[in-house]
């Protein structure tokens, strides 16, 4: 603000300038009081992401991401809504909602599908939720509650969260995956943390952000971190799913340089539960 006095900007600006904050901070506002409303009414859907075995295409899980189903509105994005989720808290209820119909989703899918066919679910875990007093305890309560094994689930945790160390994250996680909970770290290798974390902690799963993919193509540098990503998750003991693949291209690539799993476009857009459901009964076109 100082700057901008010193600026010498006139007083309409400065004006202009203030309506401009005013505005957004109503709209964040608006939207604040908006997601609360949704919290308390449902207002929200579960689409699903196949996660698929690069080599025969068979689909191991799907990862459950969340829209807004407005009224009004109609489908809105979670880019839209989930920081201020986030920064509100209200990520904490949402969350809670979207873990229990994940676990419903996928325990009516076990319940028809023969075992071999049976997909994990894999759903997205806010730092917010993790700080929350009695996590793991709600974790196990609606795993029970829908009947599913511990291995129908698993979490995905951005690496941004576990950069602050903070041993009691890393407590709870183990306890998990203890249970039979699969651990992912999404959004690998954009969180610039050291990677001696990866050793000695529970971890199953690495997601490469679908960053790395897109230039993987033109960029040999992007590719040699892919292919490293790929081996030095082989050596740990990991897995791992590359995100994004939207073309033969990307899953032939990423097929070569040994990455087992993936997901994106290619093979399917998020879809709705019925939808996800036939799929897995008629496995895959491409
Ligand atoms: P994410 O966890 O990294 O999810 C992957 C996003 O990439 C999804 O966007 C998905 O639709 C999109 N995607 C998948 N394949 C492709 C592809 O081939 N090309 C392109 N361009 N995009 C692809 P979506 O559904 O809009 O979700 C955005 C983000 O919102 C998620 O990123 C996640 O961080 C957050 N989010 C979604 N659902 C939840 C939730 O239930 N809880 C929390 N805490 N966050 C969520
Ligand atoms: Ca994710
Ligand atoms: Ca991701
Ligand atoms: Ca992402």
């Amino acid at each position: 603000l100082a700057l901008y006095v010193a600026k010498g900007a006139g007083k309409n600006r400065w004006r202009r300038y203030q309506n401009h904050l005013h505005s957004a901070m109503v709209e964040r506002l608006e939207l604040r009081s908006a997601l609360d409303h949704a919290v308390n009414e449902g207002h929200f859907v579960l689409h699903y992401q196949p996660i698929v075995k690069l080599a025969g295409d068979d689909v191991v899980g799907f990862e459950a991401l969340v829209r807004w189903d407005h009224p009004t509105r109609g489908i809105i994005a979670p880019d839209q809504f989930i920081e201020v989720a986030e920064e509100s808290g209200l990520i904490v209820p949402m969350g809670r909602w979207v873990l229990d119909q994940a676990l419903h989703t996928v325990a009516q899918w076990w319940r028809i599908l023969p075992r071999v066919r049976r997909p994990y679910v894999s759903v997205n875990v806010s730092v917010r939720q993790f700080r929350q007093q009695g996590f793991v305890d709600q974790v196990r309560a609606s795993l029970e509650f829908a009947g599913v094994p511990p291995h129908a689930l698993m979490l995905e945790i951005t690496e941004t969260l576990l950069m602050g160390d903070d041993e009691k994250i890393w407590t709870d996680l183990a306890t998990l995956r203890d249970l039979g909970v699969k651990i992912a770290i999404d959004d690998f290798g954009t969180g610039y943390s050291s990677l001696g974390y990866l050793r000695q902690r529970p971890i199953d799963v690495l997601k490469i952000d679908k960053m790395f993919i897109d230039d993987m193509l033109g960029d040999t540098q992007q590719l040699a971190l892919v292919s490293g990503i790929v081996s030095l998750a082989q050596s740990l003991g990991l897995t791992v799913v590359a995100e994004g693949i939207e073309d033969a291209r990307h899953k032939r690539i990423l097929t070569r340089l040994g990455c087992p799993l993936g997901q994106g476009y290619f093979y399917s857009e998020p879809m709705e539960a019925t939808e996800a459901l036939s799929w897995l009964r008629n496995p895959i076109p491409v």
